[in-house]
């Protein structure tokens, strides 16, 4: 296919709005899928994904389409994107391969948090954006003023946006006109250039190894030609190519402006890294792509197996999920309670949470993980600065000059009726307000500067249940900042519990250390014996409590009831063990490591 009858698009929107859908019912109305083939959100390929209902790793697809308006056939690839606060790294990786982008929006909601942050990361890369409303079998769905807020909001004309149903079905068609007429074609390619093309996704195959996903951009690439990835110099054999439809359909030669995988023997993760440029070593390119921003995690954790003997597996799992995952980050952690295990690094919870998931679904392992923190920036009195992810490795006051935490500027779209409620929840995190602009005449932005560490703990569900659903968030790294920072230590039965230990401000550390105590007191389990629980700044003792001795017996409340129930209730009690880690005599579940985000 010449390059002109060529479209490489992303479908980008707010979570929710519904991009899966529309991509399901363009790779339907393309039949690029046959119908009895067709499962609900066929990009998500992950289990995970489907039960959540969201988009965590990016998928293409090429579709054949024939213009009715000029009735040519135009390839178009479609590479969905992620629409999560956490995963904006996959979304600026999978548009830097585009010319174009459909902007997705509910025209029963309207522009949300992540519309805009997206829309500025397709207009960072030159993006032509193609606006489109959905869901307008909604009754609540309101096309004029959502195009309104559009150009208010987005400055992007929306009165020619198709209007359609991805549910029903509506204006799919109109979707495609739009791309071939809208997106513009790759660029001519130029007779003889040598072979750019670059890395936008990877991922481990346990029968291929590496496969890695790329868009050409200059010259063209054969099975048999001998590769170089330029910037690790690693040298490889093309043993496969193909297009993915979005099956693998294996082809010979991928040209300028197509969307292609590769399979080349590649064994080691660190040699097929997102954002490389892939070129020929027989005529080799001169300088490489322009990559991608580096993704930089925002919030740590540790993750240890609680069967000790798994340590090994527990590496080679992160290894490969590595691979499939670029953000994932993570390096060994010894802990006197804990053993052996991993400090992770993520760029938010939801993505910590997945990662987690993944670890134990994919790779049947079993873990604790510790609470998360973010990356604080140590002054020492002796100059030296440090860089602090694990609260339990905070030096002492004694040697600290100061500490610096992260700063984020936050966006809150809401209904006005909640402005209150949020500004009141911004305030208790320690934001601090900047200003409040109206996107129509009952929905506005709240800004604010606000700490990482506050907005990383339950904001986003507090945000939520504020708003009954209805506000939505997003937020950037702004810079480090001076503040009155202490470590909080949990004693359980008189030894240091450093996985629970915490650094926050110290206005909040009673508050905090009262808090933590009692939420310990109701997640650790009883024993024969009196528990103290105490929490501690330095070495003064802010809160205590005590867990007093007796088992807790789970039949008790089953009323000599039938004994299927009680069978269950065993069972459910056998599995919840599983997440269990020793303290001592004291053993400890994983909600109770995750106590401090419970806290209210
Ligand atoms: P994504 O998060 O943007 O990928 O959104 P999804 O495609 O997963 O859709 C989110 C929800 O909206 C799902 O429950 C869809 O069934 C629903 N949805 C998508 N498109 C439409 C539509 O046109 N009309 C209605 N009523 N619901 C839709
Ligand atoms: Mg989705």
């Amino acid at each position: 296919v010449p390059p002109e009858r060529i479209r490489n698009f992303s479908i980008i929107a707010h979570i929710d709005h519904g991009k899966s859908t529309i991509a399901d019912r363009l790779l339907e109305m393309t039949d690029t899928v046959a119908q009895r083939d067709m499962q609900a959100q066929l990009l998500d390929g992950m289990d995970l994904e489907r039960e959540r209902g969201i988009t965590i790793k990016l998928n293409s697809a090429r579709m054949n389409f024939t213009s009715k308006k000029d009735g040519e056939t135009y390839v178009l690839n479609l590479i969905d994107t992620p629409g999560h606060v956490d995963f904006s790294y996959e979304v600026s990786r999978s548009l830097a391969a585009c010319e174009g982008a459909l902007l997705v929006v509910d025209a029963s909601q309207g522009v949300e948090a992540q519309t805009l942050a997206n829309v500025y990361l397709a207009l960072e890369n030159d993006l032509e954006i193609v606006p489109v409303l959905n869901k307008i079998d909604l009754p609540a769905a309101d096309c004029d003023r959502v195009a309104q807020e559009i150009e208010d909001v987005l400055g992007l004309d929306a009165s020619e946006a198709v209007q359609c149903s991805a549910k029903a079905g509506i204006g799919m068609e109109d979707i495609l006109e739009d791309i071939v007429r809208l997106v513009p074609p790759p660029r001519v390619p130029v007779e003889g250039e040598p072979l750019r093309a670059l890395i936008f996704d990877s991922y481990f195959d346990t029968y291929r190894g590496v496969v890695v996903v790329f868009r050409v951009f200059d010259g063209e690439v054969n099975v048999g030609d001998k590769i170089e990835l330029m910037n690790t110099g690693a040298k490889y054999d093309v043993l496969e190519l193909g297009v993915m439809k979005p099956n693998k359909i294996p082809v010979k030669t991928l040209r300028p402006g197509d969307v292609g995988y590769c399979v080349a023997g590649i064994k080691a993760v660190k040699d097929a890294r997102v954002g490389d440029t892939i070129t020929l070593v027989k005529h080799r390119a001169e300088k490489a792509l322009a990559g991608y921003s580096e993704a930089i995690p925002m919030v740590y954790c540790g993750l240890f197996p609680t069967d000790t003997d798994r340590y090994n597996d527990l590496r080679d799992a992160l290894e490969k999920l590595q691979l499939n995952d670029a953000s994932l980050n993570y390096e060994p952690e010894v802990s006197s309670a804990m053993g052996f295990g991993f400090r992770c690094g993520f760029l938010g919870l939801l993505h910590m949470e997945v990662v987690q998931e993944r670890l134990e679904r994919e790779y049947d392992l079993d873990l604790i993980t510790t609470a998360p923190s973010v990356v604080y920036h140590v002054y020492m009195a002796n100059g030296d600065m440090l860089t602090v992810a694990n609260p339990a490795e905070l030096p002492d006051a004694a040697g600290r000059d100061r500490i610096e935490e992260p700063f984020v500027k936050l966006e809150l779209f809401t209904p006005k009726e909640y402005v209150g409620s949020l500004m009141e929840l911004a305030t208790q995190r320690r934001g601090e307000y900047i200003d409040m602009t109206f996107l129509s005449q009952d929905r506005t932005c709240l800004r604010y500067d606000i700490p990482l560490g506050e907005v990383v703990t339950d904001f986003f569900d507090q945000l939520k249940s504020r708003s009954k659903g209805y506000a939505s968030m997003e937020y950037k790294f702004n810079e480090y900042r001076e503040n009155d920072l202490v470590r909080l230590d949990v004693m359980i039965n008189g030894e240091v519990a450093e996985p629970l230990a915490t650094i926050t401000h110290r206005s909040k550390a009673y508050g905090i250390g009262r808090g933590l105590v009692d939420k310990l007191k109701e997640l650790i389990p009883r024993q024969q014996f009196k528990i103290p629980i105490q929490a501690a700044i330095g070495n003064k003792v802010i809160a205590s409590t005590q867990l007093s001795a007796m088992r807790k017996d789970v039949l008790a409340k089953c009323y000599g009831g039938d004994i299927s129930r009680k069978k269950k209730l065993l069972k459910k009690q056998a599995a919840g063990k599983k997440r269990m880690k020793a303290f001592g005599k004291v053993e400890i579940s994983q909600e109770a490591f995750m106590a401090v985000l419970q806290i209210d």
